[in-house]
């Protein structure tokens, strides 16, 4: 089961979030029917999102987006409160070869680039707060560098973020997936961090631990250690989009009267597919002479 957590540890003075997203990155794969380095890549990225967007409020949003200069072309992930996340790719099927460590070459796929982070607020309430955009060159482009890099630089966190998806060549083919970050606050004591490096040193590879179904609680545990943490919140993840039938026909209707006529003559119908969860919204006659009647154009 997805579980996403976050928490504080050593006296308040860490900020500690894990995830076990199997479900939600397994769902994404099936989605956009990715690549195997394109699924360990998508998968790092809404894990990481997830993480990041931990202690979202409602209303809230954060947006991961990577530009890149490698095969994959570019790599989005969207979080909402309540574990609801949503991710895709702009080209699903680029691929590499393994590294010499059997690893899948995601750092190959993504190659040079940008690292986007967008936080709002209220905008699904019709409420236009200037958004906050942080942005950092690609690092390394095995993107759990790439998120500690982000918060260093942009955020002045220092930080330790773990992610890691791993795949099987059967059904079901993500076999697990998860993450954790840990933060340093300003407070936080120098100690604190060399015992964390040394802790994530000497623990078990995180998709082994998943895969013999450690928790989100095992996670934290593993990277921090004997240091004391209390969990603050916790929510179920899944993939979620937010798109409709009734959305797919707004976006139409905005397309304008004579665009939708010709649609009507020429294609005898609409088709739109979400870019985000690709769902294929079918529109028929009826719903376009619908669209015009009503002058919803
Ligand atoms: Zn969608």
């Amino acid at each position: 089961m997805d579980r996403l957590i976050h928490g504080i540890a050593a006296d308040a003075t860490v900020r500690v979030m894990a995830a076990i997203t199997t479900d939600a990155v397994r769902e994404a794969v099936r989605r956009h029917q990715t690549s195997p380095t394109v699924s360990a890549a998508l998968g790092r990225v809404m894990t990481g999102t997830l993480l990041l967007g931990a202690s979202l409020k409602e209303y809230d949003r954060l947006t991961v987006r990577i530009e890149a200069k490698g095969a994959v072309e570019g790599i989005v992930a969207e979080t909402i409160s309540g574990g609801r996340v949503r991710g895709y790719v702009k080209n699903p099927v680029a691929e590499l070869p393994p590294k010499e460590n059997g690893k899948f070459d995601v750092s190959g796929i993504v190659g040079e680039g940008m690292f986007y982070v967008t936080r709002e607020s209220g905008f699904d309430l019709g409420l236009y707060r200037e958004p906050y955009v942080g942005s950092v060159p690609i690092q390394t482009g095995e993107i759990a560098e790439d998120f500690a890099f982000y918060l260093a630089k942009s955020e002045q966190i220092p930080s330790a973020v773990l992610l890691g998806v791993l795949l099987q060549p059967e059904d079901p083919f993500v076999t697990c997936a998860g993450g954790v970050m840990i933060q340093m606050l300003p407070t936080s004591n120098e100690n604190i961090a060399v015992m964390i490096e040394d802790t994530i040193r000497h623990a078990p590879q995180l998709t082994t631990a998943i895969k013999e179904g450690a928790m989100p609680e095992d996670l934290l545990k593993m990277t921090l250690g004997i240091i004391d943490y209390e969990i603050l919140g916790e929510t179920d993840v899944k993939f979620e989009c937010n798109c409709s039938f009734d959305r797919a026909v707004q976006l139409i209707s905005s397309l304008g009267k004579t665009e939708v006529a010709s649609m009507l003559e020429q294609d005898k119908g609409a088709v739109m597919t979400c870019g985000f969860c690709n769902e294929v919204y079918q529109l028929d006659e009826n719903d376009l002479r619908k669209m015009l009647e009503t002058e919803k154009v």
